[in-house]
C-alpha cells in the first residue's frame, strides 16, 4: 500500500483531518504503510495509547511514538493545529507570516504560531542538500532594507549580498539555490558555486572577472558580456526572475526581515520554489514523515535563531 496521498482541496484537507484521530491515523498510515511492525519484535499486533500518541505492541509491551521523529514529537499543541499551519505553508504561495498564522489558526498565543512556524522552516534546509547540474545560471545581487538586531536600536537599510543559481530546464527555471555571500570575491564566488552545483556543469555567469576561476574547478563556464547578447535578450534571465521573484516576496509577506534571519527566509523561499508543484511532497516534508529529521527543540530554535 502507498503513502496516503494529499488532500486536492481545501475542503477534502477539512474532511480528511477534521479530529485529532484523524491525524493520528495518517501519522500511523505513514509510518506503518504496511500495517504495525513493532521496531522491537517485529510484532504485527498493537494497542494505541492516544493520549501520548503511542501504539504499545501487544507481543512485547513495547511503546512506539507516532510522532517520534516528527517535528510534533513532545507537542502539547494539537495535532491539528500543526497539520493546518504544515498545510497552509506548503500550499500559500506568497508564504505566511507568525501573525497571520496565529490569525488563521485562531491561536491564543502569538509564541505559539512563531514557533510553529519556525520549527516547519527547519525542515526547509535539509532535504535541498541535492547538487544542480547540467547547467546553471550563477548571479549574484545585493538584497536591501534588512534590520539589524534589536539589541542597540533598529537600523534599517542594512544590505546583504546573496548568491543564485538555477537550473536551465528548457526555457523554463529547475531548482533554485540561494546563499548569503560574504563578498564578491573570486573565492566566495568559487565557494558559491562548488556548494551548489555539480562538476560538470555549464555554469553561466555575467562578465564579472572574479568568477573566472569557476573554470579551474571543473565547470565548463560560460560568461556573458553585454555585447554577446542579442538586443532586447536579457542575460541569466531565471536567475533575474528568481531573484525578482524574492524581492517581491520578502517586501510582500516579510517586511522587516532581520539581517540575521536572512538564510532562513532564503531556504523557505528555496524550498517553495523547488515544490511549487509537488504539495504533497512539501506538507510531508515540513511535518518531518518524509526523511527521519531529528525533531528541533524550543532550546535550539531560540538560540540559533531568535
Ligand atoms: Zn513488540
Amino acid at each position: 500500500m502507498p503513502r496516503p496521498g494529499f488532500p486536492r482541496s481545501i475542503m477534502d484537507f477539512q474532511t480528511r483531518f477534521a479530529t485529532e484521530e484523524d491525524c493520528r491515523n495518517y501519522l500511523f498510515d505513514c509510518r506503518w504503510p504496511e500495517g504495525f511492525v513493532c521496531p522491537g519484535c517485529g510484532g504485527r499486533s498493537a494497542g494505541q495509547a492516544t493520549r501520548r500518541h503511542l501504539w504499545i505492541c501487544t507481543a512485547c509491551k513495547l511503546q512506539t511514538s507516532v510522532t517520534a521523529g516528527t517535528v510534533m514529537h513532545a507537542t502539547r499543541t494539537p495535532l491539528r493545529t500543526w497539520f493546518w499551519a504544515a498545510y497552509l505553508v506548503a500550499t500559500y504561495h506568497p508564504g505566511i507570516s507568525a501573525k497571520q498564522l496565529q490569525r488563521q489558526l485562531d491561536l491564543a498565543r502569538y509564541e505559539t504560531a512563531w514557533l510553529i512556524l519556525h520549527k516547519l522552516r527547519r525542515a526547509m534546509v535539509a532535504p535541498e542538500r541535492g547538487l544542480l547540474h547540467e547547467e546553471v545560471e550563477v548571479d549574484e545581487f545585493f538584497l536591501g532594507g534588512l534590520e539589524e538586531g534589536l539589541k542597540g536600536g533598529r537600523q534599517r537599510g542594512k544590505k546583504a549580498l546573496v548568491g543564485v543559481a538555477v537550473e536551465v530546464r528548457g526555457r523554463g527555471s529547475g531548482r533554485l539555490r540561494l546563499a548569503v555571500l560574504p563578498d564578491a570575491k573570486s573565492a566566495s564566488l568559487a565557494a558559491f558555486v562548488t556548494d551548489t552545483t555539480a562538476a560538470g556543469a555549464v555554469v553561466h555567469t555575467d562578465g564579472w572577472p572574479a568568477y573566472r576561476r569557476i573554470a579551474k574547478l571543473g565547470y565548463e563556464h560560460r560568461p556573458l558580456v553585454a555585447r554577446t547578447a542579442a538586443p532586447g535578450e536579457q542575460m541569466l534571465p531565471r536567475a533575474h526572475r528568481a531573484v525578482s521573484n524574492l524581492k517581491a516576496w520578502m517586501h510582500g509577506t516579510h517586511r522587516g526581515v532581520s539581517a540575521e534571519h536572512l538564510a532562513v527566509y532564503l531556504d523557505e523561499f528555496v524550498f517553495r520554489h523547488n515544490r511549487r508543484r509537488t504539495p504533497m511532497a512539501a506538507f510531508q516534508t515540513l511535518l518531518g514523515l518524509g526523511a527521519h529529521q531529528q525533531p528541533a527543540t524550543y532550546d535550539q530554535i531560540t538560540r540559533s535563531a531568535a
